[in-house]
């Protein structure tokens, strides 16, 4: 076992990637003042979706039946079902993919009994006040981790915080049950097993890393887009706001409401004029627009679409956006 870094222990609970965030910014962890408005639909997205259909197909032993292929798509058909047509952008790729790995994920879960698959079980070191919940640990002769990726890989290798994902989870196996995994793996939908090289001295190293990062100052905010992209204080952080600005295709915007236009869908399209011109953002639940013109406006993790016929460029709201709308004091 690593011996661990002692911390502070009156820091909050870090998840793995909330931990890697902290490495690469430190004030990631800082407080969070703005109430963030995300709308209220309940939809689930591509990757809750195909982890929901996994955890049932685990939970019913589906990989050890004699077509673990067809059981699979019986635990994709019941999820469907479920979601009453309301199904995600992109599923029926993730679908598709989903079901052309089915024999493989068989194959990596072998014939292990149920205690021996622990499918999206927290794991805790109270110590270092660390949490992680790894999607998949397989016991028995050989102890494997597998992280389960929906988004489209183009190579066979996986980025740095995926890594130092994986790194912790691994850490955290190996305080619950005494064993380091053989085995660490990103499972692609669409490149199937990734192998992730750990190792004490990475874990040490992460661990180093996580212990430094929360002794920095939580005014040393260091944007950067991948840093940033899911980050709660996203929408209140001006650095990041004024390191946007010079982002290449930024999924975010900022500036003053000018008109909202309702769809008869509910959504609305609101305009934006922000430094560099008006922006239109289609979709957005009408329940968020609480302001009205001359608001100041910001949104995050907005889609693209397409420039409209004024010559306007365009985004769309999207599962994981957000919004803070405030008129000015
Ligand atoms: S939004 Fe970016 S720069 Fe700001 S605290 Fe979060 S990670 Fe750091």
């Amino acid at each position: 076992m690593t011996s661990a870094t002692p911390i502070d222990q009156g820091r909050e609970w870090l998840s793995p990637t909330r931990a890697w965030r902290l490495t690469e910014c430190p004030a990631s962890v800082g407080p969070t003042t703005y109430a963030t408005a995300k709308g209220t639909t309940q939809d689930v997205n591509t990757g809750t979706l195909a982890h929901r259909v996994l955890k049932r197909w685990i939970a019913v032993e589906g990989y050890r039946a004699q077509d673990p292929r067809q059981t699979l798509a019986s635990a994709v058909n019941e999820h469907v079902a479920e979601l009453g047509g309301r199904l995600p952008a992109g599923w029926a790729l993730a679908r598709a993919r989903l079901l052309a790995r089915g024999t493989a994920l068989a194959a990596l879960l072998g014939a292990r009994s149920p205690d021996e698959v622990i499918s999206e079980q927290e794991m805790i070191d109270p110590e270092l006040r660390l949490r992680g919940t790894p999607d998949l640990v397989l016991l028995g002769p050989e102890v494997v981790l597998i992280d389960l990726k929906t988004q489209t890989f183009t190579k066979d290798d996986v980025p740095d915080w995926v890594k130092f994902q994986l790194t912790i989870y691994a850490y955290l196996v190996e305080l619950t049950y005494g064993l380091r995994p053989d085995r660490v793996e990103v499972f692609s939908l669409n490149r199937g097993p990734i192998p992730v090289t750990v190792t004490d001295e990475k874990i040490k190293d992460a661990l180093l890393q996580v212990a430094s990062a929360r002794a920095s100052s939580r005014h040393d905010a260091k944007p950067a887009e991948v840093v940033c992209y899911f980050c709660r204080r996203r929408l209140e952080c001006q650095p990041h706001w004024d390191a946007a600005t010079k982002w290449p295709d930024a999924d975010c915007v900022e500036g003053t409401l000018r008109r909202i236009e309702e769809a008869t869908t509910g959504a609305v399209a609101v305009l934006i004029q922000t430094k560099d011109g008006d922006v239109w953002v289609s979709g957005v639940p009408g329940e968020l627009i609480t302001g009205g013109p001359g608001d100041h406006a910001r949104l995050v993790r907005l889609g693209r679409s397409r420039t409209n016929e004024s010559g306007l460029t365009g985004r769309r709201w999207g599962h994981n956006s957000a919004a803070h709308i405030a008129t000015p004091m």
